[in-house]
């Protein structure tokens, strides 16, 4: 990334809220479930399957918590009720995992039984390394409860996944493998590029071998490249794997994975809490310089195009 750019992602969060709002509307399907609705409906026509995220990080009280339960509820009803083919994505900070384990656990367990009542799935998202412990003690305890649709994600910038990978290679996991967004410190992450690449291809490798079910969470040609070849050197059925997107980036490439017969799985976030995930796809997209300059000249000089 550029000087500029690399100043403006560490001043984005000096941004005026509504520039944020109106750059980040390509990743967010809307404030409403109404709106992820209409969203998976055309991913879905795109012969694309969704995952369905209700955006609630920034929760601060119980009572936060128990509304984004509900919400994940609401989801479902409308998924089973509109035939949609979609599953969920929860993070544990938005059901309460900073509030207290416990109460993470309990609504955790809501959100899992409630999609098991009507064949429904829930991924567990990958949030900072602090939470990395708990995430995989919720999911083990989850699963030793008897809990089959719920999955995780693993970041291969960590050191530890390949080793955590072979520590929960006897569940045989569904496991959505991504590179990892949260900035962490050297002591626990890969910082280089290749690094990271490399690790990608190592951990996918060890879930594949451990009989794992792997949601490839890329945008990054060479990773999707790697990842082809592996599945089709191991002769793997479609139904077998499957990639993920996230909404608003780079669908062409994605458009090219569904023509080549591959499964694609895309990311629908939608709800009012949009600030933190708004930052974090802005601070990755490499033309965000672009647009925050377009935009300030946009409002400094009225009638002038914003470029967004
Ligand atoms: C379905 C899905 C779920 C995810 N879940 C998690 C999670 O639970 N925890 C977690 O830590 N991370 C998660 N991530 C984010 C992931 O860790 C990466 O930060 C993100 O996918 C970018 O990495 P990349 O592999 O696409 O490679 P990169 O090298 O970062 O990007 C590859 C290409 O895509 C383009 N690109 C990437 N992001 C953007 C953007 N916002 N706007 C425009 N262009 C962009 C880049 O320009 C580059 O050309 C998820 C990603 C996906 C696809």
């Amino acid at each position: 990334m550029a000087i500029l750019d690399r100043a403006i992602v560490r001043l984005l969060p000096a941004v005026p809220r509504p520039v944020v709002q109106k750059l980040s509307q390509r990743y967010i399907a809307g404030p409403e479930l109404k709106d992820a609705r209409e969203t998976v409906r055309q991913l879905n026509a795109q012969g694309k399957m969704a995952t369905v995220d209700v955006l609630g990080e920034e929760i601060k009280n119980e009572e936060e918590a128990a509304a984004i339960v509900r919400a994940y509820q609401d989801v479902f009803a409308d998924i089973e009720r509109c035939a949609l083919d979609a599953n969920v994505s929860v993070k544990l900070t938005g059901l309460g995992l900073n509030l207290g384990y416990d109460v993470c656990r309990a609504n955790l367990e809501t959100v899992v039984a409630d999609a098991a009542s009507r064949g429904n799935f829930v991924r567990i998202d990958m949030e900072d390394s602090s939470t990395t412990d708990d995430t995989l003690r919720l999911y083990r305890e989850l699963r030793a409860d008897g809990h089959e649709n719920v999955g995780v994600v693993l970041q291969a910038m960590l050191r530890r996944t390949v080793a955590d990978i072979g520590a929960l290679a006897p569940l045989r996991p569904s496991v959505r493998l991504c590179k990892g967004i949260y900035v962490e410190p050297h002591e626990v992450a890969y910082r280089e590029f290749g690094a990271v690449r490399a690790n990608y291809v190592r951990a996918l490798e060890s879930l594949l071998d451990a009989g794992c079910y792997v949601g490839i969470a890329t945008h990054d040609e060479w990773l999707l490249e790697q990842a082809q070849q592996i599945v089709s050197e191991r002769g793997l059925r479609r139904d077998e794997y499957e990639f993920q997107m996230l909404l608003g980036v780079r669908a062409e490439l994605g458009n090219r994975l569904v023509r080549d017969g591959h499964r694609l799985r895309i990311y629908v976030p939608f709800g009012r809490h949009w600030y933190a995930y708004s930052l974090r796809r802005l601070q990755e997209n490499p033309k965000v310089a672009g647009y925050i300059a377009a935009d300030t000249v946009g409002r400094l000089l009225p009638g002038r195009s914003n470029g967004a």
